[in-house]
């Protein structure tokens, strides 16, 4: 008799999720709290913790080396929303619970590392009293729901988004219909005219639109990063806001019931319908109106932004005369405990306590009044987190890198703040805005695809992109074909941007200079 296959990675992924819903384990975490890390079968700690927003970490040598036994935990804040008491709250468990370490991600949530299972039920239960969660924040279900960090405070906008972008995390979040997708659903919600939120990347991004005298939405899917990046479709189609939760619940349906994602965990997301398997905005669009069982009303008009680009740094007027909001500068996302808790005090003490995070891994402090404006400068003076910062500062990104993640091929953290300060130091005078972005692996957490500048971690160095960009004549950088050690790539980023300085027509944004470069010439400053 000859033995049966053996099980694909997709296979067994999908058996280890229907035999047991991941969401139904949380007893089972408590138990392993009690008895330790050796109790946790393999199926829950390397697949169904995932669904509770835990990952076992890598040991520091990322591909090439092993899980440790401590977790990553990422922390929901839809709509980046976040108050003082939760902030507050986050530092300290990162302070006692998670060796200091705290991040803001490219989604505007908090990650933590180096938690043990020992202690998880205990920094749950301080989380939850805030109404904080890491459910869903990882694993095959809706992921937070990302919106404008200056919903409601933004002088041009359409419609305040906020408490819809909470509303539709709620649902989907815990959802026994929407538990197990192929993989992750990303979905952004923006009611301003900068999309920020990046709809293009998402699997489904939503932008307000007018039709008439109505606002609602347009609705784009199938948007996506990694091996194979992919721009979100737009749909021809106008939500009014009451329309929204039922358009999602059928996005939610067809990717759940596409069997065909999955067969392969490589190819599961949404876009993949695009992609490979001869879906169009049009069959999507249909198949969305049958599970709906009515038509929706054609698209509206539409501004596509020229320029999507915000880190919302600085102090700028809201909406609401007299008062302002502070966006801090935070140097790859990482920030330390103390930092955070200095931040809450500040949005206890000069504004209403509203803070958000942002896609560029920033704060935000909302409602400080214009009379308690120069208290507010003072006493941020002290917090090492600049209000303003260079281009290369402000414009930096980061993902996790091999300090903790089990598939990085290279540093990035470290590396991305240093080299920020560096090419800082070699261009005082250099004023012009620039997204910089570093991720570890061809995963692209760090969103090099959509960057003037990626940098994409391989064997021994950085591949480097350039080109990328969202809004209006929204494309993915381009590879020019070098690779360079870390050691090497300030020089040759301090040689580009020279030369960009030197070259670029009055105005004219990077991404624009490169497009009509010729790319040889780009390669040739970059080797030096
Ligand atoms: Fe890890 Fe790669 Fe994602 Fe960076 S891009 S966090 S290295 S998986």
């Amino acid at each position: 008799m000859s033995a049966p296959p053996k099980e694909t990675p997709a296979q067994r992924v999908e058996r280890v999720k229907r035999e047991k819903a991941p969401w139904s384990i949380l007893e089972d975490i408590k138990r392993y709290a009690r008895e330790g890390i050796a109790s946790i079968p393999d199926e829950d700690l390397n697949i169904r913790l995932k669904h509770w927003g835990i990952y076992t970490q890598g040991d520091g040598a990322g591909v090439r080396g092993k899980a440790v036994p401590f977790f990553l935990m990422r922390v929901r804040t839809p709509g980046g929303v976040l108050t003082a008491d939760q902030a507050a709250t986050i530092a300290s468990i990162s302070e006692r619970y998670a060796r200091s370490s705290l991040a803001v991600t490219v989604r505007g949530n908090f990650q933590l590392h180096w938690l043990t299972i020992e202690d998880l039920p205990a920094a749950w239960e301080e989380m939850a009293a805030l109404g904080l969660t890491s459910m869903g924040a990882c694993g095959d279900n809706t992921r937070t729901v990302v919106g404008c960090p200056l919903a409601g405070h933004q002088h041009d906008e359409l419609i305040d988004v906020t408490s819809l972008a909470l509303e539709l995390d709620r649902f989907f979040n815990g959802h026994p219909d929407f538990a197990n997708f192929p993989r992750k659903l990303k979905i952004s919600i923006t009611g301003c005219t900068h999309w920020c939120t990046y709809p293009e990347i998402n699997d489904v991004g939503l932008t307000a639109a007018r039709r008439g005298d109505d606002v609602g939405f347009h609705m784009r899917v199938g948007g996506g990063l990694s091996a194979r990046p992919h721009l979100a479709v737009r749909l021809n189609a106008f939500l009014k806001p009451d329309q929204v939760l039922d358009a999602l619940k059928a996005v939610a349906g067809i990717f759940r019931d596409s069997d065909v994602l999955r067969e392969n965990r490589q190819k599961a997301r949404l876009k993949f319908l695009f992609l490979d398997h001869g879906w169009t905005a049009e069959s999507f669009l249909a198949e969305m109106e049958r599970r709906l069982g009515y038509k929706l009303a054609p698209a509206g008009d539409e501004a596509v932004p020229e320029h999507t680009s915000r880190d919302h740094v600085g102090i700028h007027q809201q909406k609401q005369a007299g008062l302002y909001y502070a966006g801090f500068s935070v140097p790859g996302g990482r920030l330390t405990p103390a930092e955070l808790l200095r931040l809450a005090e500040l949005a206890r003490t000069y504004g209403s306590g509203a803070m958000r995070l942002t896609t560029t891994q920033n704060v935000v402090l909302l409602d400080i009044p214009e009379d308690r404006l120069a208290a507010f400068r003072t006493a941020a003076a002290d917090l090492g987190l600049p209000l303003g910062g260079s281009p290369f500062q402000r414009g930096t990104v980061s993902c996790t890198g091999i300090a903790f993640c089990k598939l990085a091929l290279i540093e990035t953290k470290a590396f991305s703040i240093k080299l920020a300060e560096e090419l800082e130091r070699r261009l005082p005078g250099y004023t012009n805005e620039v997204k910089l972005h570093v991720t570890g692996c061809p995963n692209d957490c760090g969103q090099h695809w959509i960057a003037d500048v990626g940098l994409q971690g391989a064997a021994g160095g950085f591949d480097i992109f350039l080109g990328g960009g969202l809004g209006e004549n929204a494309g993915f950088s381009q590879r020019v074909g070098l690779r360079l050690p870390p050691h090497e790539v300030a020089d040759a980023l301090e040689r580009l941007f020279r030369f960009f300085q030197e070259s670029r027509e009055e105005g004219e944004r990077f991404r624009t200079w490169v497009a009509r470069s010729d790319q040889e010439t780009l390669l040739t400053r970059l080797r030096g």
